[in-house]
């Protein structure tokens, strides 16, 4: 069986005329695969609210976290917050903005990630400043003349170390300045790596680049095949195989569909393939296996070789 998927998304078509449409029935047999690659843009407004939402949230949160932290500091707990509250601004910006290149999402993730810890460090530089000010105002004028530096407290709050333990239970364990450097690098991690996840999917959405809209992605049902079958006859293109099943496999591909809501049959399809599988508790999670494009006029044919439930 030959097997071939062709590179993103088809080329635009001419509009048909509608005595082409009327000779040019849809060829229920084969159809022509794409990857289905998110097409990469980046709209320069998009990009502008991207980075200034995740930014700009990065820094408040941070801010906030540092703060408060001065007072009592939940270690991994608001790295989480942060680096959730970036992600969360960047789901946000990428819908609207309309931004349709994961790697952009990443290098924001990393950049706000990055903003935001050092942040959270500014807002202890601060409280580090005043009290120095409060306790030897002799040092004042020293201060003013940026004696003490972001970096150079950085630096000293690392050799000083700092501790962990439960609140409650005097000063906890000094992880000492090499471990307050790794310690700090998992922070950073988890920030990073929450904003990452949060907006690396969002940005690889289907978008219906005719329409400059996105796609909603629709869960169609399973097919009565398994998950290697299923994503054979997908990435072939041969549909006339979804109609004869073999009766003694596991039905455990679940299909999913994209399509325009404008465009509807006449534009692209995308069509994501997810392993359905149950746990010990019973509940079932879907996880992705392949994601490729369709002409739109795929769509009756899928709907058709969904396997009927007993309910
Ligand atoms: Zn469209």
């Amino acid at each position: 069986m030959s097997e071939h998927i062709f590179p993103g998304e088809p080329p635009p078509r001419p509009e048909p005329s509608s005595a082409s449409r009327e000779r040019q029935r849809p060829e229920f047999s084969r159809f022509e695969v794409y990857d289905g690659r998110p097409d990469g843009a980046i709209p320069l407004p998009g990009a502008f609210l991207v980075l200034g939402s995740m930014i700009g949230v990065g820094l408040a949160l941070g801010f906030v976290a540092g703060f408060v932290g001065r007072w009592f500091y939940l270690m991994l707990v608001y790295p989480g917050a942060v680096g959730a509250g970036i992600g969360a601004a960047g789901m946000w910006a990428i819908r609207v903005g309309k931004v349709r290149n994961p790697l952009f999402a990443v290098a924001a993730s990393v950049l706000a990630g990055a903003l935001a810890m050092l942040m959270i460090q500014y807002a202890y530089y601060l409280h580090f400043m005043d009290r120095v000010r409060l306790e030897q105002p002799a040092l004042a004028p020293l201060l003013d003349q940026g004696a003490v530096s972001l970096i150079d407290f950085i630096k000293l709050r690392a050799k000083e170390g700092i501790s962990i333990g439960r609140p409650g239970q005097g000063k906890g364990t000094n992880l000492g300045e090499i471990g307050t450097y790794i310690y700090w690098a998992v922070e950073l991690a988890i920030i990073i790596g929450l904003a990452w996840l949060l907006t690396i999917d969002e940005a690889g959405q289907p978008f219906c680049r005719r329409c400059n809209s996105w796609k909603p992605m629709q869960v169609l049902g399973v097919l009565a095949f398994s998950k290697e079958e299923a994503a054979d006859i997908l990435r072939g293109g041969d549909l006339t195989r979804l109609a004869s099943p073999n009766p003694a496999t596991i039905a455990d591909a679940q299909i999913s569909a994209a399509i325009c809501r404008q465009c509807g049959t006449e534009g692209l399809l995308n069509i994501r393939l997810d392993w359905l599988s149950v746990n010990k508790k019973g509940e079932v999670s879907a996880k992705k296996i392949m994601q490729c494009i369709y002409p739109g006029h795929a769509l009756p044919v899928l709907e058709d070789a969904i396997y009927p439930r007993d309910s």
